[in-house]
């Protein structure tokens, strides 16, 4: 007898149910997931004693003509995709064909489904992945899923189930996750007998919230609107400082399906570090939109995990918009609530001293013309996120400085609150925007080095030199030729210390090695030169005083992205009155 046999279906799908219903709260997210595949404008969801004893899911969708049903209960039997290429375009939730024969496996199983043009439903019973009987059952269009007796036929299963208590919270957050993701589809939940909660189609995503979770959560939340090719972002998200002690409240969803993505909730409480004490989680129901193919949704069999293709730009593009909007609120806060002080405080000069020699002060026609500007904001019209330059100079013009601590957070009082500037991060970004646009109008003033400074580089290094260095000579260095991998830097950056020189140039070949910096783009290598430049080589001044503070953040908001360095950091946090008061 061969020792090597094929394992009954039974058996096969027992096995595989280990994978794909882990717990209650897997069966309920597969049988949602199909209702809402199935087209399914009202789902009910009902389960007792933590899942255990029953669980059932009940819809309107398109329902199964008998043959189907039979077909949707074997191995690998899916109406949703035929080959794996169908996977990168999935519209759909379910394309596994996995979850309804696993779960009839591990349970006492009753299938009741009626198609539209049929006039008798089908009812179909299985009994740990045994058929009992098909026969005839009355019903309306749509499907009914129960599942009694959880893993009755596996006992060793059985005993991994936590308590009651446990598996029911993952079941309700389970329901309310795909509550959130589909407003417009209406939910209700039967916990033991009584009713958890029920929601009607919702039109908004605020409206579903304040169903699930009550007005009140949803009034505080605030929404989130942003886009960048390919990139979307919507959802709500907590004010700054409210934050939870879980991570119950920070739910992310990718292309429409509740997914755990540590991308997504790495880039969430990044965003947050500033505004929420250490430990505590942010709020968030934040949506991302991108395009399927980028997102590899196969990394776990239970699909609740995700992966992006780019990460980094997933990543950043959340950290930017999240910032963006907690910066706006800070600013629409406060103007609210402070009034703006007819003469600006403090900032008598706009002092040009802020170590950029030679650098144009503000130019003065900003201040009047941000006058009006500034009245406008006032009285409620354009929020931070329009309000131009001009205002926002003005703004930033009524800040008055009053210390620094550890040498690095410039501290103001501002009409509205207090402003820590982190000093380093509005520096890079200062720095990052003028040398920028003197890469852009390419000119670029070296200096002559009275001593040439040595150059050794490893073959490789030397190499990428030779060939990248009409670029790197087109900003502001000579370097000579002194012999195999040897070079003489004969001239650098006017605004470079010659010490740093040879680290910079280093740093610029490591990265035109690993593709960081590609020539390929003039514009792109130029802008991550700069950012190369702004963060390792432009020297923070020592900390000095007012006018210079005070000119620093008048800077700031003259360059085009104030809020952020350009590594994406923040550049200064708000806290406005009424949070203070709130925290006191
Ligand atoms: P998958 O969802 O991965 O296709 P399932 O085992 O969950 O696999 O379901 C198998 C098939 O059964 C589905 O492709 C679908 O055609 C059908 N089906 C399952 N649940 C429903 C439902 N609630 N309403 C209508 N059809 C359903
Ligand atoms: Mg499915």
């Amino acid at each position: 007898m061969p020792k090597i046999h094929i394992l009954p279906e039974r058996v096969a799908n027992q096995i595989a149910a280990g994978e794909v219903v882990e717990r209650p709260a897997a069966v309920i997210k597969e049988l949602i997931e199909n209702s809402l595949d199935a087209g399914a404008t009202r789902i009910e969801v009902e389960f007792r004693q933590g899942g255990r004893e029953l669980l059932r899911v009940e819809d309107n969708g398109c329902g199964m003509s008998r043959e189907d049903a039979l077909l949707a209960l074997e191995r690998h039997a899916t109406s949703k995709i035929a080959e794996t290429a169908d996977i990168d375009r999935l519209a759909t939730f379910g394309f596994r064909g996995e979850a309804l024969p696993s779960i009839a496996s591990v349970s006492s199983f009753t299938l009741q489904t009626r198609a539209e043009n049929e006039d008798v439903g089908t009812e179909i019973r299985i009994e740990g992945g045994k058929q009992i009987h098909v026969r005839d059952c009355g019903r309306p269009v749509g499907t009914s899923v129960e599942a009694a007796r959880l893993f009755h036929p596996v006992p060793a299963r059985r005993k991994f189930l936590k308590t009651d208590a446990t598996e029911a919270g993952h079941l309700v957050q389970c329901v309310r996750l795909y509550a959130l993701a589909c407003p417009r589809v209406a939910f209700t939940l039967i916990e033991d007998g009584r009713v958890a909660f029920r929601s009607p189609q919702c039109e908004t995503l605020a409206e579903r919230v304040g169903e699930i979770f009550g007005s009140q959560m949803a009034e505080r939340m605030i929404p989130i609107e942003a886009g960048e090719p390919g990139l979307r972002l919507s959802g709500l998200i907590g004010r700054p400082g409210e934050g939870r002690s879980t991570r119950h409240e920070l739910m992310t969803f990718v292309n429409g399906r509740p997914v755990d993505s540590r991308a997504l909730s790495f880039a969430l409480r990044e965003s947050y570090r500033d505004s929420l004490p250490e430990g505590r989680y942010p709020r968030a129901i934040l949506f991302l939109a991108c395009d399927p193919a980028d997102v590899d949704v196969n990394v776990h069999p239970a699909k609740r995990e995700v992966r992006f293709r780019r990460e980094q730009q997933v990543r950043g593009f959340v950290i930017r918009c999240v910032l963006e909007r907690l910066r706006e609120l800070g600013t629409e806060a406060g103007s609210a609530i402070a009034p703006i002080p007819a003469r600006p405080a403090g900032l008598g000069e706009p002092a040009a001293a802020y170590g950029f020699a030679g650098s144009p002060p503000v130019a003065p026609g900003a201040v009047p013309a941000a006058l009006p500007a500034e009245a406008a904001t006032r009285s409620g019209q354009p929020s931070a996120a329009t309000e131009g330059v001009a205002a926002r100079e003005a703004r930033v013009r009524t800040w008055r400085f009053l210390g620094i601590a550890h040498n690095l957070y410039a501290l103001f009082e501002t009409p509205s609150g207090i402003v820590l500037l982190d000093r380093r991060a509005a520096h890079e970004r200062i720095w990052f925007e003028r040398l920028k646009g003197q890469f852009a109008a390419g000119r670029v003033p070296g200096q002559r080095l009275l001593l040439p400074l040595p150059l050794e580089l490893e073959p490789v290094a030397a190499a990428i030199l030779l060939d990248s260095r009409p670029f790197i000579e087109a900003h502001g260095f000579e370097i000579a030729d002194f012999g195999a991998n040897f070079f003489r830097i004969e001239a650098v950056p006017q605004w470079m210390e010659p010490a740093y020189a040879e680290s910079f140039i280093k740093d610029v070949l490591g990265e035109l090695r690993d593709g960081r910096l590609a020539l390929g783009n003039l514009d792109l290598a130029r802008d991550e030169l700069a950012r190369l430049a702004a963060s390792r080589v432009v020297r923070l001044p020592a900390a000095s005083g007012a006018s210079e503070m005070e000119s620093l953040a008048v800077q700031l908001f003259a360059t085009e992205s104030p809020l952020a360095s350009p590594a994406g950091r923040p550049t200064f946090i708000e806290i406005d009155r009424a949070e203070l008061a709130r925290r006191f």
